[in-house]
């Protein structure tokens, strides 16, 4: 049963999803279901006409979480059958449902802001926090070739820019308070600014303050972000998070500087992989992760990057690419479900060898961490 909702998930993220018209006609009326907000990119192939509530993921066999990218030519279709949402796929016909809408959603702040410019719930339990808002790459069209955080914060987001620590810790109190049990952890993520250093004490700043407001509640605390220059500031880290992810994205030299020009001319590759071995020495075996977008390179560069990080007690944590409008990679095609079948097997031995565990179990939409932590790929 795992084995074929993992084998789902596959399919619908090397595919993407499309929707007919009476589904989303259902869907501007079901409030009660999560709707795609975009914090970090545009995730779909196009845009809907602005303001049309498509739903932000899927939970398949009741347990597996898939992102519900849009792509109009996609053959696995949400549709409505009895006035049930179900997913098609030619003749096949597969139940599927929706996270709920959170509670706090348009509840007001201290500040009278809307809770959900400050967070968004990612993956049904986690609290996802992404400040600032912006990458400097995108200033001279340096940026990440399958990433759309410019575009989408641009056009399509009302997030706030730059997220402040008591107003953060509000807002993560709220949510715990409205919706006892349901939320794992707080991830913090957010653009790149050109003082690494900074970069990551702000983050740090923020995850400290949000942690002393909610000092009372079982939450974990992740955090997803280019790494320092100076490799002292993971003490800091050490001291208020749970783990950490530094995203090397592409693992092939070349290739990385391909995709990634900003994070290879500024940061550069042997710079991150000396930030692996140092958080490593802080935070120990297991509490690093290196996070990789399958579909960037060849199956055997990714393998041999999973492989070496798993050696040196780096955990790989791997999306699968969707090409993004507004992204330098709009056009490129999705990876194939072999593909992602080779890597997420990869990823099951060295997660079952090395006793390693996903970033945000069970919440990665795009992701095939928590599939391969389950031995889904077997
Ligand atoms: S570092 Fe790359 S992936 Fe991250 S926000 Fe900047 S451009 Fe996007």
């Amino acid at each position: 049963m795992l084995a074929e909702t993992v084998s789902l998930k596959l399919e619908l993220l090397c595919n993407g999803v499309s929707f007919s018209g009476e589904f989303l006609e259902y869907f501007q009326l079901r409030t009660d279901h999560i709707e795609k907000r975009r914090a970090y990119g545009t995730g779909d192939s196009i845009i809907l006409n602005h303001g049309t509530r498509t739903p932000q993921e899927i939970i398949l066999g009741g347990q597996i979480i898939a992102a519900a990218n849009y792509n109009p030519d996609s053959n696995y279709c949400i549709s409505l059958e009895k006035q049930i949402p179900v997913l098609k796929i030619g003749n096949r016909t597969v139940k599927i449902t929706f996270p709920q809408r959170p509670k706090s959603y348009g509840m007001h702040l201290s500040n009278s802001e809307l809770f959900e410019k400050h967070v968004t719930v990612y993956g049904n339990s986690t609290l996802g926090i992404f400040s600032p808002g912006h990458c400097y790459y995108f200033n001279n069209g340096d940026e990440c070739k399958f990433c759309s955080l410019g575009p989408a914060r641009e056009i399509l987001s009302d997030h706030k820019m730059r997220i402040k620590g008591d107003i953060a810790g509000e807002a993560v109190a709220t949510a715990i308070k409205e919706e006892k049990g349901r939320y794992k952890r707080v991830l913090l993520n957010g653009g790149t600014i050109p003082n690494y250093d900074k970069g990551y004490s702000i983050h740090i700043d923020l995850l400290e303050r949000v942690k002393e407001t909610n000092l009372h509640n079982t939450l974990e605390y992740h955090l997803i972000s280019m790494p320092p220059k100076d490799f002292r500031l993971f003490d800091r880290f050490k001291k208020n998070g749970n783990n950490m992810s530094m995203s090397i994205e592409v693992f092939d030299p070349a290739l990385f500087k391909e995709v990634c020009p900003g994070k290879a001319r500024d940061y550069t590759r042997e710079r991150f992989l000396a930030a692996f071995e140092a958080a490593v020495e802080v935070l120990g075996r297991g509490n690093v992760y290196a996070g990789f977008v399958a579909g960037m390179e060849p199956l055997e560069s990714i393998i041999e990057g999973i492989e070496f990080f798993g050696d040196m007690g780096v955990v790989p944590a791997v999306a699968a690419f969707h090409p993004d409008v507004g992204s330098q990679y709009s056009n490129r095609q999705r990876p194939s479900i072999d593909f992602l079948i080779k890597v997420g097997k990869k990823m099951s031995e060295i997660y079952h060898r090395e006793g390693f565990q996903p970033l945000i179990e069970g919440s990665g939409r795009n992701s095939l961490d928590t599939e391969a932590y389950l031995g889904g790929f077997a």
